[in-house]
């Protein structure tokens, strides 16, 4: 925790003044229930019930701290809102977790002997980068020389001996940024959620061919079903992983009705990815062709014996992934306006990828990229799912607003003068901004957050 004479004069000002209020444990109180949020929507209104004696009883904000209720950002960014981006890791585990064993959200438990691969498809090269890899001996250096030692068309190394630690700020970096293949990097994002689209088709056309049956026979008797997560590489390209399941076709999660096991799924997933091709124009008229990259990663996932990748194993890995973002990059969750363009405090690697987004974007073949360059010209959704893979988020969401909601509305009742049953009858919110109301709060928020954290690892470690 940060020490209070650390903080500027005004922001200890602030804290003093709000520790001294009259109402700060009722303040204190409204951001544990908001999970220590970074930046809480701030929600001003009215809820009104009526009680089976006819008599209406009002809950307001009025009565409240600033006259304001705080709830959650709900933002999936941990870099934003660490508290909203754990929950959200959670919902995407609950979805994840559903699909691949069952026994919730809907899905049956039967659902573990359908066949199951957890799968990683990554982008191709475009240009040697920094990196850390190991051996059997532990790290080793990062791109050893092979024979006789060359410098590239730029008169630079082509090699790098160095063992990188894991926070070196040159990984992800290319070795020569001239050799770099820019266009073919943001090609790739920008072009990857139709190469996943592809890759799926791919996955049924193999499928298929094993099990000797034409496509249309195919489709009657047995659903390919997946759920995906991109994640950002340190290079800046995105990669998928996914769990990808067969089932019946029909909306009940019966299993396939064709004779394949997850090795059967896992090879023709194998084939799908090395086979699945993309020709996209280049500016100067060029053709680039689109493949995913060689490194390929497929794992049948089973409940049966251990040392096997278990479902939950399988949905905790990809879970992780959901919180990451561009953000890593420096770039903020915000579109890159022309004017903030020379600006930006990232990297050279990171500013030669914006540049050539926002060159790409001028071209027809790539209209709209200009609104994703903050993304590194990926427009995809960091997560999606077929429709039948298992409930949605909105549901899981759906959920807890309910919970919330029911919870915000028990609350109210608390501060009511009456214990007799009410009925809900006016609920009127509207939206007073975001953020703590000023530095102090926020200092005090966070560390009222760490406390928190504490306290929960202390119970962890007593347990
Ligand atoms: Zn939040
Ligand atoms: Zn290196
Ligand atoms: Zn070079």
């Amino acid at each position: 925790m940060t020490p209070i004479n650390s903080f500027p004069a005004q922001t200890v000002e602030e804290i003093v003044t709000r520790a001294g209020r009259p109402d700060f444990d009722r303040w204190a109180e409204q951001v544990a229930r908001c999970g220590h949020c970074s930046h809480p929507v701030r929600l001003r209104g009215r809820v009104q019930h009526r009680a089976v004696t006819g008599q209406r009883m009002t809950y307001s904000t009025d009565g409240e701290p600033d006259r304001v209720l705080l709830i959650r950002c709900g933002n999936r960014r941990a870099a934003v809102c660490p508290s909203c981006s754990y929950e959200y890791a959670g919902d995407m585990w609950q979805l994840l977790y559903a699909g691949a064993a069952g026994g919730r959200k809907g899905v049956p438990e039967s659902i573990r002997s359908h066949p199951l691969v957890f799968a990683t498809l990554t982008a191709p090269g475009f240009g040697p980068v920094h990196t850390t890899r190991g051996d059997r001996s532990g790290p080793a250096r990062c791109r050893p020389t092979k024979g006789k030692p060359r410098l590239c068309q730029h008169g630079r190394p082509t090699w790098c001996t160095t063992i990188h630690d894991e926070d070196d700020s040159r990984l992800g970096q290319p070795i020569c940024s001239d050799c770099y293949d820019y266009p073919g990097h943001i090609a790739f994002n920008w072009h990857a959620p139709e190469l996943w689209r592809r890759f799926t088709i791919a996955v049924r056309r193999a499928l298929a061919h094993i099990t000797g049956l034409t496509a249309a026979e195919f489709g009657r008797r047995c659903r390919v079903s997946f759920v995906k997560v991109a994640e950002f590489q340190r290079r800046g390209v995105v990669h998928f992983h996914a769990l990808i399941r067969l089932d019946a076709p029909d909306e009940d999660y019966q299993p396939p009705q064709i004779s394949v096991d997850a090795a059967d799924l896992a090879r023709a997933i194998r084939q799908a990815a090395a086979h699945v091709r993309l020709t996209v124009e280049m500016p100067d008229g060029s053709g680039l062709v689109l493949r995913f990259g060689d490194q390929l990663d497929t794992q049948t996932v089973n409940s049966g014996p251990t040392g096997q990748l278990t479902p939950e194993h399988a949905a905790r890995y990809i879970a992780k992934y959901a919180t990451k973002s561009a953000e890593d990059f420096g770039l903020g969750d915000r579109r890159i306006t022309p004017e903030a363009l020379p600006h930006l405090d990232v990297n050279d690697h990171v500013n030669r990828l914006v540049r050539t987004a926002w060159q790409l974007g001028e071209h027809g073949a790539y209209e709209g990229l200009r609104r994703w360059v903050h993304m590194i010209g990926f427009r995809g959704h960091f997560a999606s799912k077929s429709r039948r893979y298992s409930t949605t988020l909105g549901a899981i969401r759906g959920e807890r607003r309910a919970y919330r909601q029911r919870q915000a509305a028990e609350h109210a009742r608390e501060l009511l003068p009456d214990e007799q049953d009410t009925t809900l009858v006016v609920s009127r919110w509207e939206f007073a901004g975001v953020g703590y109301l000023t530095n102090g709060d926020t200092a005090l928020a966070l560390s009222a957050a760490a406390r928190a954290r504490e306290q929960r690892q202390a119970a962890r470690d007593a347990a």
